[in-house]
Order: structure tokens, then sequence, then C-alpha cells
């Protein structure tokens, strides 16, 4: 059945022939809306008043689950055009970045995704940022030269970019042909190579643009490495070009708060971090040198036969369990550090788990220890007033 998607994808709203295949589900002749398949996602659109929901490879055939059911005959059948532009747009895109990446840098394209939000494609190697902001410059001149974007059939002589991996359709190259020698082929094996100049030709069943001048501009947005080589997030066309505005937008702020140009920004930042770091040590050393004041300064509460020394106030929470260590060694008891809803107990003489279950039974809170100390949270702040009343009941 013919596939206006492979010879005109320009097309988006013709006269198809429905013929109705199961509960809701049609088959359309001609096939205008491309199937979930090859990492692209399904077309969208309607079938004369009928809101197509899900369109799928069934045994070779192209269905359409539609939201109501069909009488058999002739109806209008229209795309959401802007879809199919985002979709082709990113899956041309993506035959430019993998026919660049493999026969100018030795990439093997192992997996696709086309994404309404964002695409990725996945190299078998390592890729670094150098390597693919070239790959952006050389993807850009095919853009610039408006190449064609060619689709042939059955020309099993022409050499391909074999595609496999995670959302790539199994669509027979030569080489697999020979390793399936003698098995039936299903209708969605046909081998139909997609050819753009002499930058990629590979097999392919999805949709794409005219040419690729159409694509606008292609940006790579993040590396990431896999277990085997690198995931590559890109976004072409109209896409592309909104994820750069957002991140201009970033830069603008970051620009007026830091008061710099943006290419001073990296050093600024690392620099604000260091200072970060160095103060927090130094206040961690002035709070040190006022914990036995602290210590001694801390109220005591008799429980059972023993004591146990509170604190309730502002800490860095480093010092947390160094502060009740030492309260618990001057009471000769316990000691119980409370810090916003930070809490850290030391003991000697009681069980310092015991005791911190004890106060979250009546306030709430997560964390566990030994005898010797316990640390958590409290699910709210509590005072030294309200902490000396729950430790002296029984
Ligand atoms: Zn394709």
């Amino acid at each position: 059945m013919k596939r206006l998607y492979w010879t005109q994808p320009d097309v988006c709203e013709t006269d198809v022939e429905v013929v109705t295949v199961g509960e809701n589900q049609v088959t359309t002749d001609p096939i205008l809306f491309h199937p979930e398949e090859g990492g692209q996602p399904a077309d969208q659109g309607f079938v004369g008043d009928a809101v197509v929901k899900e369109v799928r490879v069934v045994e070779g055939r192209i269905v359409l689950t539609l939201d109501r059911p069909l009488v058999d005959g002739r109806y209008i059948a229209r795309l959401d055009r802007e879809r199919r532009l985002h979709t082709a747009t990113q899956h041309t895109a993506q035959h430019v970045l993998s026919g660049i990446a493999a026969a100018q840098f030795g990439l093997e394209t192992v997996g696709v995704h086309i994404g309404l939000e964002g695409c990725t494609v996945d190299f078998d190697k390592k890729v670094e940022w150098d390597v693919a902001e070239e790959l952006e410059r050389r993807a850009i001149r095919v853009v610039m030269l408006d190449l064609p974007v060619e689709t042939t059939f059955n020309e099993q002589e022409m050499p391909a970019r074999g595609r496999r991996g995670e959302g790539v359709p199994p669509v027979l190259t030569e080489s697999d042909e020979e390793k399936n020698k003698g098995r039936m082929p299903s209708p969605r094996e046909v081998l139909r190579l997609v050819k753009i100049g002499e930058v990629d030709t590979s097999a392919c069943c999805g949709a794409h643009v005219a040419s690729t001048g159409r694509i606008g501009v292609i940006r790579v947005f993040d590396l990431e490495t896999r277990k085997q080589g690198t995931r590559v997030s890109f976004l072409a066309g109209a896409r592309a070009l909104e994820r750069s505005q957002v991140e201009t937008a970033v830069l603008r702020e970051l620009r007026k708060l830091a008061g710099c140009a943006t290419a001073d920004l990296p050093a600024l930042f690392q620099k604000g971090q260091e200072r970060v770091k160095e103060l927090g040590k130094e206040l961690e050393r002035i709070w040190s040198l006022r914990l036995a004041d602290l210590a001694k300064a801390a109220e005591v509460v008799p429980v059972g036969a023993s004591s146990v020394s509170v604190y309730v106030g502002e800490l860095p929470r480093e010092l947390m369990s160094v502060l009740a260590g030492m309260m618990a060694e001057a009471a000769n008891g316990a000691g119980v550090v409370v810090s916003e809803v930070n809490i850290a107990i030391s003991s000697r003489t009681l069980d310092a788990g015991g005791l911190l279950k004890k106060i979250q039974n009546a306030v709430g809170g997560k964390g566990g220890g030994s005898p010797k100390s316990a640390n958590g949270r409290l699910d709210r702040p509590v005072t030294a007033d309200e902490l000396g009343d729950i430790l002296r009941r029984e």
C-alpha cells in the first residue's frame, strides 16, 4: 500500500479508503499517518470526524486506532501538521548527524529517540564536546546546501549505513538478508533507502522533510556518557531555537545577578563556591571555640538516677555530635543537642537510641543509633523546656 510519508512527505490532507480491521481500528489506502516506529513518535490527526489515537504496525500493516468506529468507505484524512513537521525535522536532522558522525568521526549510531520535548542519538564511542561542536558546524553546512532527502527502494547494491540498537526497527540491510535467507520477509521489511546527498544513505522507514534546508538549524545541547559510548541530546528547527532562547535568557539573568560578562561567569561562580567553603570552615572554627562554654551552660534535666544535659539552639551540623559528647562528659550522663530539626545524642549512662526514640515518640521524626550515640531529624522544632518535659516523663 502506498505510504505518502515516504513519497510525498509534504501531504498533510488527502482522500483515503477506510477498511475496518478491529474495534475502532482501521487501515487506510493510501497511508497518510506515520506509525510509532524507528524511535519516531506516531502522527496524530483525524480520519473524517474520528480522532486518530494510535498508529501502529500490526503484522506488517499500519493500523489506526480511532476514538469511534467508522463505516468502511472514503474519508478525508488530516494530519496534525505541526507535530509531523516537528518529528520529521528532528528525524531528518538525526540522519544528518549520524551520517557525518559515521563518515567523518567513525561513530556508529546505535540508538535513536525522537521525542516531542527532546531528541537523542546514541553513538558507540566516547564523544567529547569539541567533536560535538564540529558535528554541529558540519551539520549546518549540510542544512545550508539544502540537499534533497531522496527515497529509493530495493537498491541493495547501494552501500547503506546500517543501524542497530534501541528504538531502531529491524529494516533489512544487504548483510541481514544474507543471514535471513529462506525466511519470508514481512511487508514492513521492504528495503527503503533514504539518501541525503553524499552525507548519509541509510535504511529507514520514517517520515522526513523534503530537503535539508527545511531543518533550519541543528543544535547539540548535552552529552551523556553511557555504558558504551555517548548519548547526544539535540534539537532541530523551531525547537532548537526555542531551547537556545531559554538558555540565552538564563545567561542574561546570571549576567545581571553577577554584574559581569558571560565569559567571566564560570570563573566567578567557581570563586564563589570556594569562598562559601572557606567561610563554612571559618564558621566551624569559631563555633568550636564556644563549645566548652555551651556544654557548661546547658540545662541539666534529671532522668531517673541520671543527668541529661540539653542544648537547643543554633549550631553547625558537623559539631552537634561533638557538643553532645562534651555535654555527656560534663554531666556524667547524657547530652542532647537540637539545632533546627536536627538532633544528636551522646550518652555514658542511658541508652542514647532509647532517648531519641522517646523524643521522636513525642514530636515525630527519623533516625536512630546505638546506646552510646544517636542522630536523626525531628518532624518539628522543639524548645529546651519542651525537651526537658519530654525527657522527665516516665
Ligand atoms: Zn529516516
